[in-house]
């Protein structure tokens, strides 16, 4: 195994910024808290129940929140969120909304359905607005239903070098609000978003982890997660036979997990409830958008605002998703040998990371690869039967 194996950037980095000094200086494991018997996963491609591919909207300055004027109408840009956008959703419409609110109106309308459109409505709502959400598509039918579903604000959300100096801030500020408002979905009937175990596999021990991890930073904001350490859990290493696992250490660690398909049904019947409305609705330029009767607009089209506003800054950074049939027990997540796993309620989400961020960049492609998701699933194969053997 390479170093680079070890790693997992996004999901676990939250964990693993902010920890790998304390990591190697952090007390034993107590006695109390071992390990629990882990169900073995069964990965098998004749699970694979379904590939999706998705794209990061990612923008090396971070995400568009700002106004601008298109004709008579006050567009708030809230878009290019990277593979972060439901970690940072609440955070960033708290942001797009308050210049919104500089503006007065009674009624607004957002355009977009995805996870920053629904919670920039829902926000908007609570701010005593009238919202109609217009959009090309809704769930479960746009991109942002085709995430892992992790508490992961650090991820592909901007390149160190080409933000701005306040983004830090900006950035550490819409973490921390955006968590706080996720934390009042958990415990709800159906769990749409709750806390669950992580696991990192390898045979590296936590120094060279921490030396390959900042050897692969790209599009990552590392240096930032001290800003949220405040609200990141401690993690815990287990050495050489102090766990299930098949590999010598193992990280654990709690993370936020977003179970998107029940989550998104969630906010869409709190949207509606609160009155909303949801038109479909396609537009070409953002002349079209003079059509729509609301004199201010929230403009949360994700990937779609590189035609729609011709932005050229937003790059596509391609995911794919095999997923495998739920499993009972199942509820923890992995990440081996540049795959990440987590066990969801609406199916056990496998994704191959690659080697580093730069995987999928510039690929604007979204046709399922059969061959990449069987791969995938069959190095989890083989981290269980290795475990067996
Ligand atoms: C594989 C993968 C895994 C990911 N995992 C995570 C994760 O674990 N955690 C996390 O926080 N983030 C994750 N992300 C990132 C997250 O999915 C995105 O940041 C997020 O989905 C972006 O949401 P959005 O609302 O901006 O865009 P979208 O979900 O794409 O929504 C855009 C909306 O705008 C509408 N629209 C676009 N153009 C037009 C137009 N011209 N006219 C009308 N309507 C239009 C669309 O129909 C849609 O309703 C992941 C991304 C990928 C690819």
């Amino acid at each position: 195994m390479d170093r680079r194996r070890f790693l997992q950037r996004g999901a676990l980095a939250a964990t693993l910024l902010p920890g790998p000094a304390r990591l190697l200086a952090q007390a034993p494991v107590p006695l109390f808290d071992p390990i629990g018997p882990i169900m073995p996963i069964r990965a098998s491609p004749d699970r694979l129940f379904r590939i999706t591919v998705c794209l990061r909207p990612f923008r090396a300055a971070g995400p568009r929140i700002e106004s601008e004027q298109v004709g008579r109408k006050l567009v708030v840009h809230n878009y290019g969120h990277g593979g972060s956008g439901w970690s940072l959703s609440w955070g960033s419409a708290r942001l797009a909304l308050a210049q919104v609110m500089a503006a007065s109106p009674k009624e607004i309308a957002v355009i977009g359905a995805g996870a920053l459109g629904i919670t920039a409505a829902i926000m908007a709502q609570r701010a005593g607005l009238k919202v109609t959400i217009y959009a090309r598509e809704r769930f479960p039918d746009v991109r942002s239903a085709r995430a892992t579903g992790s508490w992961t604000p650090d991820s592909r959300v901007a390149m160190a070098n080409a933000v701005a100096p306040a983004f830090a801030d900006l950035w550490s500020g819409m973490a921390h609000s955006s968590y706080a408002m996720w934390q009042s979905y958990v415990g709800l009937p159906g769990d749409p978003v709750e806390w669950t175990d992580r696991y990192t596999l390898s045979d590296l021990p936590p120094d060279e982890m921490r030396a390959a991890f900042r050897a692969s930073e790209v599009a990552g904001f590392a240096h930032y997660a001290d800003r949220i350490a405040d609200i990141t859990p401690r993690s815990q290493l287990f050495g050489p036979g102090s766990h299930p696992f098949a590999t010598r250490y193992a990280l654990r660690n709690s993370q936020m997990m977003f179970n998107v398909a029940g989550l998104a049904h969630r906010l869409t019947d709190d949207f509606l409830t609160a009155g909303g409305r949801i038109e479909t609705a396609d537009f070409h330029a953002p002349s079209d958008l003079g059509r729509l009767k609301e004199k201010v607009i929230i403009n949360c089209t994700g990937y779609g605002a590189r035609a729609l506003f011709g932005d050229e800054s937003i790059i596509p950074i391609r995911g794919q998703i095999a997923w495998l049939l739920p499993q009972a027990g199942v509820n923890y997540g992995l990440f081996y040998d540049n795959v990440s796993v987590l066990g969801r309620r609406d199916g056990i989400v496998v994704q191959d990371m690659g080697p580093d961020d730069r995987f999928g960049f510039g690929d604007p492609g979204e046709a399922p690869d059969r061959a990449a998701a069987e791969a995938s699933v069959r190095t989890i194969a083989a981290l269980f039967s290795a475990r067996a053997g």
